[in-house]
């Protein structure tokens, strides 16, 4: 089993706010990494399973990967302390113009170095996170590719990764993702079982606010993945 976790804020769910459904608190979050390290999984690079699903390497028989989406600051305020007190790495994607205009609520790019530093990966979330299938070919590429060299170039360092804002693509999407020279791309569909087929919209397991651990351990089981290959079937047609 190996599965990719999608989170996105890490902090005290505002019910207020629309978007509450993006916020896993401090605590819950701690417990879920403290399960992880516990029950004995090897948290990967998206590399990682990417040397897998090609053949290349084999992973633990429980093998997990952890992402966060859009890049809030609140991901280096709640969750970088416990990734790094438990030696875990993870991807975070970032939206290429909130980072480089420093809009609060968003990671910094000192963060982010500080961050990079200490074995967090960082991936592309496009440029202003459109919805890309409604964007015209040439600037669907702009937001794919511009917004990989342009974090290049802040973080010096390589961007080997995509996630499509609102899970949102279609296959112009992905060709355009390939052209732009991605090792792969995460999506939104809901599996934690992944095929070779699928790298360039590896499904994910979205974790949800105010979950019990033992839901958290549902999300790893098998009777998760035959539901959601039921869902995805009707849902996704792929
Ligand atoms: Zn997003």
């Amino acid at each position: 089993m190996v599965a990719i976790l999608t989170y996105h804020h890490i902090a005290e769910p505002c019910q207020e706010k629309a978007g509450a459904g993006l916020y896993v608190s401090p605590s819950e979050f701690a417990a879920q990494m403290n399960f992880l390290k516990v029950r004995g999984f090897s948290v990967v690079t998206l590399d990682d399973i990417r040397e897998h699903l090609l053949g290349r390497n084999s992973l633990a028989p429980t093998s997990v990967a952890i992402t966060f989406d859009d890049g809030y600051q609140d991901v280096y305020e709640n969750a970088f302390p416990v990734l790094r007190e438990n030696g875990f790495t993870a991807t975070v994607f970032l939206i290429v113009k909130r980072l480089k205009e420093e809009k609060p609520g968003y990671l910094s790019l000192n963060q982010t170095k500080e961050m990079l530093s200490s074995g967090i990966c960082f991936g592309s979330h496009t440029l202003t996170h459109p919805r890309l299938t409604r964007l015209p070919e040439d600037e669907q590429y702009r937001e794919i590719e511009g917004s990989k060299k342009e974090l290049q170039e802040m973080l010096d360092t390589p961007v080997h990764w995509f996630s499509y804002p609102y899970g949102n693509f279609n296959q112009l999407t992905i060709k355009k993702v390939q052209q732009a020279g991605y090792r792969g791309a995460v999506s939104a569909i809901r599996d934690n079982r992944l095929r070779p087929a699928e790298l360039y919209y590896l499904p994910r397991v979205m974790v949800m606010p105010g979950i019990s651990i033992k839901k958290f351990n549902y999300y790893f089981s098998y009777y998760y993945h035959l539901v959601h290959w039921w869902k995805n079937l009707r849902r996704w047609k792929i």
